[in-house]
């Protein structure tokens, strides 16, 4: 199973709600798969038909460390003649009341290119260094400019957010969106802080520096706690510069469409299994098994319909709701050599969610491994972090022992992954068993939910067309 970057993928400026990218072969009118037809080699997508087909004769192999860095220094060159320094050093010096600075876009070391930004630093005469966040506007998975700008703007609403509440994490400089007139730095960029220290690895972590660590988390997920919103959804900032909580802007895939905002959880869940259903119908994921795929999503779908919280706390199904960041995998942390939490980073995709999902056992804590094989319960890690929250008093802390429903719905049969339909099998029985339910032999769940759901005209077209 190859894991692919989360957030990498990018939208089609064409149909920005309906496909992300068309097929590349001339006369095919498919939806490209987004997770098995994207080359590297042509920069190109294609429909889950043609990606391995004689009308793509591109090599299947990986590329080699050689051609990936040809790949990666051919896209920051492009987005370099993009850039406009002197204006970004411009922005950024009048942000701190015309202090001299300077930006190197050609100092390679420096550079730092994640699944979706390239950061550079930006050098302060006092010492001071902030980061110039931009968006890879040039690589060919690159979301459109739309939605870059939508999401940036998201992720700024949410520093702002969060300095607000003091909860530590980059403040935010100055930024500018790819469609505003006014931006004259050529490309969408956010300037932030920049935290001196090293992304959190639990896997290396010693216990005691894991404790120390959850323990600080606790207290920053104690803050979250103060600071409820009244709907499900994602911050932007308005033309007046006001914060307003706005449509989800995707989930840590990156491949969703907005969805909400949302009053109710039921509604939310419902509406992100429907958006993978719709997208599986249309061959944009899971394309390798689209039945089985869409039986998963259906029993998704209704598994959301239900509360996904305990049953004696209902009533929090209508809020009031949380801040959640969306990619919590624990380098989403930063710490110090002391192991001392200076902030949290990467706000992407964060949005407001029902208490149980914003307190109950996510990423941060998971074992990725007990997911992928479908094994049900909470690890030593999940209890840890219940344990340290309790001991803070956290209001919700008991949802982070109740068990870990809603982290394996929203993981699904793996979502952000390509999964093959039996590593997809074996993480949704895990799902499953979760909710108290056993499949037994998948052949017959699979053969009794096809005819429960025979009625449902997308899933007979997809069992039509096998
Ligand atoms: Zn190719
Ligand atoms: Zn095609």
């Amino acid at each position: 199973m190859s894991v692919m970057s989360a957030n990498a993928f990018g939208s089609n400026p064409s149909h920005p709600d309906q496909r992300f990218w068309d097929c590349s072969i001339v006369g095919c009118s498919r939806s490209a798969a987004i997770d098995l037809g994207g080359c590297e080699r042509c920069s190109s997508h294609f429909c889950v038909r043609h990606v391995d087909s004689t009308l793509h004769p591109c090599s299947k192999d990986p590329l080699d460390d050689d051609e990936w860095s040809a790949g990666r220094e051919d896209e920051l060159r492009k987005l370099r003649q993009m850039i406009k320094v002197d204006q970004l050093v411009a922005v950024a010096s009048a942000a701190r009341g015309g202090m001299e600075c300077s930006l190197k876009l050609d100092d390679t070391e420096q550079v730092r290119m994640g699944g979706m930004h390239v950061h550079f630093p930006v050098h302060f005469i006092d010492g001071t260094v902030w980061l110039a966040r931009v968006p890879r506007h040039t690589n060919f998975q690159s979301f459109s400019d739309q939605l870059t700008d939508e999401i940036l703007l998201s992720e700024c609403a949410t520093l702002k957010w969060l300095e607000g509440v003091k909860l530590p994490a980059p403040k935010l400089g100055g930024y500018g969106l790819k469609g505003d007139p006014g931006n004259k730095v050529g490309v969408a960029f956010m300037l932030i802080e920049c935290l001196p220290c090293n992304p959190f690895d639990r896997a290396s972590a010693t216990e005691d520096q894991k404790r120390k660590v959850f323990s600080q988390l606790g207290d920053l997920l104690t803050t979250l706690s103060q600071h409820p919103f009244d709907r499900i959804g994602s911050l932007t900032i308005d033309g007046d510069g006001s914060l307003r909580l706005g449509t989800v802007i995707g989930d840590r895939t990156g491949t969703l469409s907005r969805l909400g905002p949302f009053k109710d959880a039921a509604q939310y869940y419902v509406a992100w299994a429907e958006e993978y259903l719709r997208l599986v119908a249309d061959g944009q994921l899971f394309g390798a098994f689209p039945v089985t795929a869409y039986l998963m999503f259906r029993y998704l779908r209704e598994l959301g319909s239900q509360s996904l919280g305990p049953v004696e706390t209902t009533q929090l199904d209508e809020g009031p709701f949380y801040l959640k960041h969306a990619d919590d995998k624990g380098d989403h942390i930063m710490v110090d050599d002391e192991f001392n939490v200076t902030g949290v980073i990467d706000w992407s995709f964060a949005k407001a969610v029902p208490a149980y999902e914003a307190f109950g056992p996510s990423l941060v804590t998971a074992d990725l491994g007990c997911l992928l094989d479908g094994k049900v319960g909470l690890n030593p890690d999940d209890l840890l972090l219940a344990e340290l929250l309790e001991e803070k008093a956290h209001p919700y802390a008991h949802f982070a022992r109740y068990g870990d429903r809603v982290r394996r719905f929203l993981f699904g049969p793996g979502t952000g992954m390509s999964p093959t339909e039996e590593e997809a099998v074996v993480i949704f029985k895990g799902i499953v068993e979760t909710c108290g339910e056993q499949i037994g032999s998948w052949d017959e769940w699979r053969h009794n939910h096809l005819v429960e759901w025979s009625g449902d005209a997308t899933l007979r077209r997809l069992t039509d067309s096998k």
